[in-house]
């Protein structure tokens, strides 16, 4: 497959997991009466767009690792027009389903009629937003559809930025597999800074630093200032040169806070293995 191609394909993943977010949102809405999409707080904050936005744009996420296309302005853009096609849809199916004292709306209404009764009389007829409350909000409708909408885009933003923060090679333009997965657990800053701090210090590669890598830490039950730290092997598919990355997280007794400081992504030298070292198979 080339790659304009798979970027179509990508942008193809994408409008099907838009597609079934907006039957999905139907069905919901279908069965339970409850219209998820138009779920907001104090009015303004569209936390429904915004579920649904991020449910929508799972397909290009997973489609873009799968064919290793980078985030860039055409996924942006495919991604906007996808999000408001969805929109479209989800009110046109509603539009569709709705069935008021027996009598299918679609049968007598046309759909442009429809929607600005729908958006204007912000619902009060048909079960929508019970937190506006009482009177018509007007045109004040069409901008309650346009921050949904952009609750929309933001949920899809939240995956095009995970994507853009996934490690790659830069040479060879591949996102970098995880090959290993390491955790370890410290009860003190000293014993972790120990391990931390002296990770590199010994040659790459080397016996002393698989010994000390290979070595696994545990600290047993966690209490307040219990340090975790999980590392991973990393490679790429084409070139196979591979990267040690890092995140450490400390509990303060209540729950788990990560440090963002000491996060570190190393590539490792050319041509070495680190895998079993981490693995603790050295
Ligand atoms: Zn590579």
């Amino acid at each position: 497959m080339n790659r304009t191609m798979q970027i179509s394909a990508v942008a193809g993943a994408g409008l099907v997991t838009s597609i079934l977010t907006a039957a999905g949102n139907t069905l919901i809405h279908w069965f339970t009466g409850f219209n998820l999409f138009s779920l907001s707080f104090f009015v303004i904050v569209p936390a429904g767009a915004l579920l649904c936005g991020f449910a929508a744009a799972y397909g290009y996420y997973f489609a873009a690792k799968f064919f290793h296309i980078r985030p860039n302005k055409v996924l942006l853009f495919q991604m906007i027009v996808i999000a408001a096609i969805t929109q479209f849809l989800i009110y046109w199916l509603e539009y569709q389903t709705l069935v008021v004292e027996g009598i299918h709306v679609a049968d007598f209404m046309p759909f442009g009629q429809y929607m600005d009764i729908s958006l204007t009389t912000q619902h009060l007829k048909f079960g929508r937003g019970a937190h506006i409350d009482g009177g018509a909000v007007g045109e004040g409708g069409y901008w309650l559809a346009a921050l949904d909408f952009l609750g929309f885009l933001v949920g899809g933003g939240f995956v095009y930025f995970t994507l853009l923060q996934e490690p790659t090679c830069e040479p060879c333009n591949k996102y970098l597999k995880p090959l290993v997965k390491k955790k370890d657990s410290f009860g003190d800053q000293e014993s972790f800074a120990e391990y931390y701090d002296n990770e590199f210090a010994h040659p790459i590669g080397s016996a002393e630093f698989a010994r000390h890598v290979g070595t696994e830490y545990s600290a047993g039950k966690a209490e307040k200032g219990t340090i975790n730290m999980e590392t991973r092997v990393l490679e790429c598919p084409d070139c196979g040169s591979q990267a040690v990355s890092e995140t450490i997280q400390v509990f303060n007794g209540r729950d788990w806070k990560e440090i963002g400081e000491l996060r570190r992504f190393v590539e490792m030298p050319k041509g070495t293995d680190v895998r079993r070292a981490y693995s603790g198979l050295e």
